[in-house]
């Protein structure tokens, strides 16, 4: 299959490892992204790695990220009188101050997964006497389509279609966390599906501001290797840039015209991010002229946090420690019985080092 088996070829993997190994010196990355998270472990990279290159996670799942006060908020609309809360399936088994989605719809709550957004826009045309909120999680990769799926409700008038936007911008995380007092890494792998949207130019600061080298990265095992060697040779050279390795989706500028229909709907705003805390202007809101589906407008009462369970999620999305490294790491917390959200996505650092990096009486073999 063209541009998926020329980077799965054993001799071209083995080729850059090796080259990996020839650079000659430790380094220690971020890959932002949650799906790079994912590969990475699928393709068995961590442990091929070791001694070498130590790839951190970062604050790169869309699930993760989400704060327990925004899962509460979700909660408490899902309960109102007359609303269906559309949803990925993701966010049904993230715990909120009191339980999850699917918690509250076993209790009679009106909750549906979804696939898209425009699947709630269809939900809410067919049932005019229901108020259809759509869940919008994600980042830069899937804003343009909530934004789309809002153009169109607008256009054809279906007023009864809402949106609680919990959108999350990755550069603000970015600066975020280089301005947190003990982070260290030496460059960061960035997020690919994001960049398409945003574009490379979008990371430009990390270099010029924090001399932090970028490389954003395609998805096969051969795209992170190739990212790795290009960060390596700027980290030896002395020189911080942004550069593209997968240059087949990602363009400097982006996708201009997906950028023009969320910069339509969509503003920026202060976001809280599990882990990081409050950000400004890193979640997006909905421009006053879509106020009318806004569902981020309703007076709910949401429910006070939780205490604490023990999660270690917000270390594990800033880097500060690896999914092992929490008590509960295969032990009460399980992808079949997740305490934290890191451990319910199919993005989640936790869940991905619990499925491909760790052997039940082996422990964690990266
Ligand atoms: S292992 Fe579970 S409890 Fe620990 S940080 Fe990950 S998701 Fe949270």
């Amino acid at each position: 299959m063209r541009f998926v088996d020329e980077f799965r070829e054993p001799e071209l993997l083995r080729g850059q490892l090796e080259e990996i190994r020839r650079i000659g010196f430790r380094a220690s990355f971020m890959e932002v992204c949650g799906t790079h998270t994912m590969a990475i472990s699928r393709a068995g990279l961590r442990p091929l790695l070791a001694g070498r290159v130590e790839l951190v996670s970062g604050p790169g799942c869309p699930v993760c990220v989400t704060s327990e006060a925004d899962i509460g908020r979700a909660i408490a609309l899902a309960g109102l009188e007359g609303v269906t809360l559309a949803t990925f399936g993701d966010m049904m088994r993230v715990p909120g101050p009191q339980g999850t989605l699917s918690e509250a719809a076993s209790r009679g709550a009106a909750v549906k997964v979804v696939y898209s957004p425009l699947e709630a826009l269809r939900l809410a045309r067919e049932d005019p006497g229901r108020r259809v909120v759509f869940l919008g999680v994600g980042f830069e990769t899937t804003a343009p389509a909530v934004a789309a799926s809002l153009l169109t409700a607008r256009r054809d008038g279906v007023g009864n279609f809402f949106v609680l936007s919990l959108h999350k911008l990755v550069p603000p995380a970015l600066r975020a966390l280089l301005e947190m007092e003990d982070f260290a890494i030496d460059g960061f792998l960035l997020p690919g599906h994001v960049s398409a949207v945003l574009g490379a130019r979008a990371y430009s600061f990390l270099a010029d501001e924090y001399g932090v080298p970028g490389v954003v990265a395609g998805f096969e095992a051969a795209d992170i290797l190739r990212a790795l060697c290009m960060l390596m040779e700027m980290k030896r050279g002395g020189k911080a840039s942004v550069a593209v390795e997968y240059t087949r989706a990602v363009r400097e500028e982006g996708n201009p015209r997906a950028r023009a229909v969320m910069e339509e709907v969509f503003e920026p705003a202060d976001a809280e991010w599990r882990g990081l805390g409050i950000i400004p202007a890193s979640g997006l809101q909905l421009r006053e002229e879509f106020r009318p589906h806004d569902a981020g407008a309703w007076e709910v009462e949401s429910p006070a946090p939780a205490g604490d369970r023990g999660c270690r999620c917000g270390d594990v999305l800033c880097g500060r420690i690896r999914p092992p490294d929490c008590p509960l790491f295969a032990r009460a917390c399980t992808p079949e019985s997740p305490v934290g959200p890191c451990m319910v996505s199919t993005e989640g650092t936790c869940a991905s080092y619990y499925l491909y990096d760790f052997r039940e009486g082996e422990g964690h073999v990266g």
